[in-house]
């Protein structure tokens, strides 16, 4: 079956009436969908408009509020929190984005919490705006039971990502964005869905033994990335998502949910940091000398050079939407 092509503005309008015709406001909507089309121009599927029938999903059984109104307050001088409302996680970021940076710019380095949220796409999106105010920026956010702990053959901790960015002048931002899975959920469902084959050591099947099948991995779990260290830092981003900003983790969030398709209710965390706070010289002309040395190399590029080249060619080309998901995505009007 052929794909379907669409530019960015007729997904992106797409989108927004299949969220607002399920229970969205239109601010909720257009925010999911900035989020949800940035993903999807840059071919990160696995976080486009792949994720859209969750959205319904989720508004469908009551269990995100597609009217949310998320608030921020300041709890500290460089701590500020936003409730999302139980709302999605992209109109509470968009209200986060500038009390965060404009808190980072003051005292150098400031953090956000985001609670009461259903978080459910790629984070370097949030990121990117950070650096585009000259702030290097880290994200963490945790999801559903889908990575087995070091030495566990049961899914304990969620795919669990973080991203981190730099900014950089007249360039785009150094941004590298990853689940501490070996491979995000998503691209697993995505490889089960084209009858793809996994590379070897992404997971387990139920009973615990090495799969290549995206089918018995979906059943059994996926392996932190980097062996027990990589667990650690999914352990890291649970403590940091649940017991300290005070939301669900993994284990809480699954046990707590409708298990409707659409993602749980949980937390994130942004930390945002002005590189000109630190005493340095000047941190920007350093960090490009880094870039530099490092691209000296053969065979080196920079996390993010990918998706800023894809990119580029969807604002020429538009995307390609496979039929499945478009007569799926037709059927939510
Ligand atoms: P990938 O393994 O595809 O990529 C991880 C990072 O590595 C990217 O920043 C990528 O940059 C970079 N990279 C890849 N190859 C190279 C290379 N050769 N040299 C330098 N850098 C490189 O991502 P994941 O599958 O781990 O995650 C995909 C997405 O899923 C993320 O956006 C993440 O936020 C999202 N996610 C969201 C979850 C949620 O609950 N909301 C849960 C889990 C994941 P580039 O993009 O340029 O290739």
């Amino acid at each position: 079956m052929s794909d379907v092509n669409l530019s960015l503005t007729e997904a992106h309008e797409l989108a927004v009436r299949v969220l607002t015709q399920n229970g969205c406001d239109n601010q909720n909507a257009v925010a999911v969908s900035d989020t949800m089309i940035a993903a999807e121009r840059d071919l990160c599927h696995s976080h486009g408009l792949f994720r859209l029938p969750g959205y319904v999903a989720s508004l469908r059984s009551g269990k995100v509020n597609g009217n949310a109104k998320p608030k921020v307050e300041k709890l500290a001088p460089s701590v500020l929190r936003t409730d999302g409302n139980n709302g999605y996680a992209p109109l509470a970021l968009k209200a986060a984005r500038d009390p965060l940076a404009e808190c980072a710019m003051e005292t150098g380095i400031a953090a956000m919490s985001l609670i009461n949220i259903h978080h459910f796409s790629a984070l370097w999106v949030e990121i990117e705006s950070l650096t585009e105010k000259g702030l290097c920026a880290m994200a963490f956010t945790a999801y559903t039971p889908s990575v087995a702990p070091a030495g566990g053959t049961r899914p304990f901790y969620g795919t669990n990502p973080m991203a981190f960015g730099w900014p950089r002048t007249n360039k785009p931002p150094m941004i590298f964005d990853q689940a501490t899975a070996t491979q995000a959920r998503g691209e697993v469902m995505i490889a089960a869905r084209d009858g793809h084959v996994l590379p070897a050591g992404v997971g387990i099947d139920a009973k615990g033994n090495p799969s290549t099948n995206p089918n018995e991995v979906l059943e059994g779990c996926l392996l932190p990335f980097g062996g027990y260290k990589g667990a650690s830092i999914a352990l890291m981003i649970e403590l940091l998502v649940g017991p300290l900003i005070g939301e669900r983790c993994s284990y809480e969030a699954e046990s707590a949910d409708n298990h409707d398709g659409g993602p749980p209710r949980g937390g994130e965390i942004l930390i945002a940091m002005n590189p000109q706070r630190f005493g340095t010289q000047d941190p920007y002309a350093h960090a490009e000398r880094l870039f530099t040395a490092l691209l000296e190399m053969d065979g080196t590029r920079l996390p993010g050079d990918r998706r800023v080249q894809n990119r580029a060619k969807s604002a020429q080309n538009g995307i390609f939407v496979p039929q499945s998901l478009h007569d799926k995505i037709q059927s939510f009007l």
